[in-house]
């Protein structure tokens, strides 16, 4: 089909559609002008457009890689349904069929062809492709490439040679799920030529975000629940005895709840999820295992009465939660006495190379718990997707911690990241910032590095939350894969050169109160002066993080 002038021309006569969602536009007009592009986009979020349209206004075939067959033929089907020239080619067509295909191929009628990746990437067929005109090459559900995402799929590693094969054809890789990891590890698979990374559509601004310490979180339940007394929501607890318990308990005191997890008879299970979904029962309480599937609309809260194991499942359950785009919320009860529980779950599986990287991921997420500034900044943030502004539904946005000019602090900090060599974690740059003398600052000569003891005015403590702040900011990056090694972003730099200043949040951490001193109830606590015992597991958990750390030797 000829194309019409403009992308905004053809999304709406081929499509139908009145403007671009975020970064559709310039993510086809990347395309167009030849160039490399990593998208990130919740499901739904809109991603087949950003290769359809430019596939129709280069010249030659776009190539679709797709790794699942009936999601094929729905985007197939509902291409020509708009008029466009579409075609699949996969195992399912018979041999006639295949051949038409290819002939249409050849004959230059096609404007999209979806292909396997194992069909693509033989000998025959990339000889084929390169006879004739390319438009792009588009690879969805680009994770798969990638060991580090949850559906790795060998077939795809191939596709590392498309960008050397084809070196004058734009590529497009697309994913609805990526850690920072997992993405830096998909560019370079797919080698993306100074890839322009697009990551969008993951805020859900309807949600309200809290955290509160966990004291007695039975009753902190009930009395959240006593708030909302005819609403349906999730109540997640890390095991299924927790769960059984507190669903019993809930009944116990009159709430319709059921509990769900993996260890009921699947009968069971199905009736629960059925009851939910029509509000015959208000609140599940359950483990992980509730929620694939489940598409309900209007579920009002997502409670976590135990510590999530990393921020991925978190948000992936949060997220549940106002799918109507009515407001919710979600409700984390967060306190340092559940991060043993979420270690053993994580050491009793897996490999340790795995272990390693799952307890970094829990470090991450006691971070957030922990976040002195916008939770839905450091959230997203999580994921790439930067937040200009405080967001305004969340805790911490509606009842401000006490702020400070940190811009000295914050200029020490990355300082010391960058001498440092960005090669350490966070524990290692502390004690360089406050001149600790341990054995292996000696060994690695950081004695004698200029930042080292140019932060001893400030406890460790203090400065772990400016440097989980600056986490959160985007001003540094921990990388997970890689011992969570802190790492300067682009944004550091005019910080770091003094020709920005920071506001940051006086830590406030909400900590159960302890047994022993039974005068204090709880409440707000700086973080500054906090109660050492209780930061007791942290330490350990983070001092571990630390100690497994390897030094490459200079
Ligand atoms: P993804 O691949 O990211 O999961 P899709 O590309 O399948 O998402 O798009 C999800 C839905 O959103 C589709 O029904 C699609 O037609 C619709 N959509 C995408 N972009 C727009 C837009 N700019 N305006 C209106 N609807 C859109
Ligand atoms: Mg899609």
């Amino acid at each position: 089909m000829t194309a019409p002038r403009t992308p905004l021309d053809t999304l709406r006569t081929v499509f139908g559609y009145r403007s671009f969602r975020p970064f559709q536009e310039e993510i086809v007009t990347r395309l167009i002008d030849g160039g490399d592009a990593f998208v990130l986009m919740p499901t739904g979020g809109g991603k087949s457009l950003c290769y359809q349209i430019p596939a129709l206004h280069r010249p030659g075939v776009g190539i679709v890689v797709s790794p699942l067959i009936s999601l094929m033929k729905d985007q197939v089907d509902a291409l020509r349904e708009n008029g466009v020239a579409a075609a699949a080619y996969n195992s399912t067509l018979g041999e006639r069929e295949a051949r038409q295909v290819l002939a249409r191929l050849h004959a230059g009628e096609l404007d999209l062809l979806y292909v396997a990746p194992e069909r693509l990437m033989t000998d025959a067929f990339l000889e084929r492709l390169r006879e004739l005109p390319i438009a792009l090459f588009a690879i969805d559900e680009a994770h798969c490439v990638s060991q580090w995402g949850h559906d790795f799929r060998p077939e795809y590693v191939g596709l590392g040679r498309l960008r050397g094969l084809f070196p004058g054809v734009p590529l497009i890789a697309l994913t609805a799920t990526a850690d920072v990891q997992t993405r830096t590890d998909i560019i370079a698979r797919l080698g993306l030529r100074d890839a322009e990374i697009y990551v969008t559509g993951f805020d859900r601004p309807n949600i309200r975000y809290s955290v509160v310490e966990k004291r007695k979180p039975f009753n902190q339940l009930m009395d959240f629940l006593a708030g909302r007394p005819t609403e349906a929501g999730i109540v997640y607890a890390l095991s299924r005895k927790r769960v059984e318990e507190v669903a019993e308990k809930l009944r116990g005191a009159g709430v319709e709840a059921a509990a769900y997890h993996a260890g009921l008879a699947d009968g069971e299970r199905s009736r629960v999820q059925e009851a939910f979904l029509r509000d015959d029962v208000r609140v599940v309480v359950a483990t992980v295992a509730f929620g694939m599937g489940i598409d309900k609309p209007n579920v009002r809260f997502v409670v976590h009465y135990d510590l999530p194991k990393n921020i991925e499942s978190y948000y992936q359950e949060t997220g549940r939660a106002g799918r109507d785009g009515l407001p919710a919320e979600a409700l984390l009860l967060f306190g340092y006495g559940d991060i043993p529980l979420s270690r053993s779950l994580i050491e009793s599986g897996g490999n340790p190379e795995q272990i390693r990287i799952e307890l970094h991921k829990l470090n991450a997420m006691v971070g957030i718990a922990e976040a002195g500034t916008c939770r839905r900044q450091a959230l997203l943030g999580y994921f790439g997707e930067r937040l200009a502004e405080g967001c305004g539904n969340c805790d911490l946005c509606l009842d401000p911690p006490e702020t400070f000019d940190a811009t000295e602090d914050a200029r020490k900090a990355l300082s010391c990241v960058y001498r440092v060599g960005q090669r350490f974690g966070v524990g290692h740059v502390i004690d360089v910032l406050r001149g600790s003398r341990n054995e292996r600052i000696r060994q690695l000569g950081h004695d004698r590095l200029s930042t080292y003891g140019i932060g001893a005015h400030l406890s460790a403590e203090a400065w772990g939350s400016v440097i989980r702040q600056l986490i959160h900011r985007g001003y540094l990056e921990q990388d997970m894969a890689n011992y969570s090694v802190l790492k300067l972003t682009p944004a550091a730099r005019p910080l770091l050169k003094g020709e920005e200043s920071l506001i940051l949040a006086r830590p406030r951490v909400k900590v159960a109160a302890p047994k022993k001193e039974p005068k204090r109830r709880g409440g707000t606590v700086p973080l500054a002066e906090g109660d050492e015992g209780l930061f007791q597991e942290l330490r350990a958990l983070r001092k571990r993080l630390a100690d497994e750390q390897q030094v490459p030797p200079y």
